[in-house]
């Protein structure tokens, strides 16, 4: 089965298998399914907001659908998200959750950061990444190919039911896909989850509040606006190309000019009142010296931006140091005082593994990650390729 089209955890029967899932179907497909059925196309709007507000995945359970329809449903289609298992809270309330995807043998991580006033769940939406930065322990564990629509929105569906079951009054306000993968590799799934987050009959939050971030995927960054209206982050952590290359990977392919052009893109697309956030994740004596500051402040000076600095979170055998916080304090300095909006993200869920690149999972085959590289030793690991790769 492609794994865009997969369905649930694997726990269902050969014959669940050829149900729909409607977990993360966009409301304007929803409508089209339900006029296919003989139905009116507002049906969509009731079981969105039994399976969105109510958390419920039973269509036994929507009482305002009649006998016959929930009898239908049940036999063509589904509501299923990945299990969910806990990870121990950590120190500062961050909590993680392993999420079992595929048919149940892989596994995702997801993460809810809480602070004040928000609660930020960040979602993976690949196994795995193919992209391999270099400070980053997800690329480490290889690539295992697409989470598909339904696995992206029940992370999130699935942590707001255990937050309301726990009586947790706060919900989730903000969606990150900073978790594990490389969304714009997921286009599609990525979209489709993006439109349910946003929408009032879905997860109501504003697209403002969604967020995609991307390594710098430049012709899925010039596509995304014409598809979604959510936020866009950009991990950029070099200023040169040369040292961006070794951090990044995915540089050689699309350089500093061509992403920043690109940013600026969506960014006319999207309108004035929108801007791009630039994470930059510090490494010592690699990226964090104030030369490194004037360098991107020049690059950044005018771009509609904020820039993220990220101080970098260890994982056992990475070769990368965190500066210190007076270099990291610095190093902000000098982006605020050229005039760029520049914050310092606080370090959260270390204790658990929770943190940024330190998402790991359970990758079961590392083969395309393999691929990739000889393709790439090769010289022909063109984007026709990686995308191949990418959707199985
Ligand atoms: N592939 C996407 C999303 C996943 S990574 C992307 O590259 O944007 C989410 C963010 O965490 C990225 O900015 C990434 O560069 C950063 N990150 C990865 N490993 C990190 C580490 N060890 N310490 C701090 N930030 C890290």
């Amino acid at each position: 089965m492609r794994r865009a089209e997969r369905a649930g955890t694997g726990s269902e029967s050969a014959a669940a298998d050829a149900r729909v899932n409607l977990l993360g179907m966009p409301r304007t497909e929803l409508e089209r399914f339900f006029v296919d059925l003989g139905e009116k196309p507002w049906r969509a709007k009731q079981v969105m907001k039994w399976i969105y507000h109510a958390g419920v995945s039973e269509f036994d359970a929507m009482t305002d659908i009649s006998r016959t329809l929930r009898g239908r449903l049940t036999e063509i289609a589904c509501i299923e998200a990945p299990e969910l298992t806990p990870f121990p809270t950590a120190a500062d309330g961050t909590r993680k959750w392993s999420v079992a995807v595929g048919d149940g043998s892989e596994q995702v991580e997801a993460v809810l950061i809480p602070e004040a006033g928000r609660a930020t769940l960040c979602i993976s939406s690949q196994v795995g990444c193919i992209l391999d930065c270099a400070f980053c322990a997800t690329g480490k564990q290889g690539f295992n190919g697409n989470l598909s629509r339904a696995e992206i929105v029940g992370q999130a569906w699935a942590a707001a039911r255990q937050l309301a079951s726990e009586g947790s009054g706060r919900g989730i306000t903000n969606i990150v896909f900073m978790g594990m993968g490389e969304p714009l590799y997921n286009f599609d799934a990525v979209v489709d989850a993006a439109s349910v987050f946003a929408d009032d009959l879905g997860f109501g939050i504003s697209r403002r509040r969604v967020t995609i971030s991307t390594a710098g995927v430049v012709p899925r960054i010039r596509e995304l606006a014409s598809r979604s209206e959510v936020s866009l982050a950009v991990s950029l952590h070099a200023a040169e190309d040369e040292l961006r290359s070794e951090l990044v990977p995915l540089n050689r392919k699309y350089p500093i000019a061509e992403l920043l052009a690109a940013c600026r893109h969506w960014l006319g697309q999207l309108g004035d009142r929108r801007s791009v956030t630039i994470e930059y994740t510090l490494m010592e004596g690699v990226n964090d010296a104030l030369a490194d500051a004037v360098k991107l402040a020049g690059l950044l000076g005018d771009l509609r931006c904020k820039v993220n600095l990220i101080p970098f979170n260890p994982f056992p055998g990475s070769g990368f140091k965190r500066p210190s916080m007076q270099g990291v304090r610095a190093f902000q300095t000098h982006l605020l005082n050229a005039g760029i909006p520049a914050m310092l993200r606080t370090t959260r869920g270390d204790d658990i593994t929770a943190a940024c690149g330190q998402l790991v999972g359970l990758v079961r085959d590392r083969t395309r990650r393999k691929a990739r590289h000889r393709a790439r030793r090769t010289g022909m690991a063109t984007d026709e390729q990686l995308l191949r790769v990418t959707s199985p």
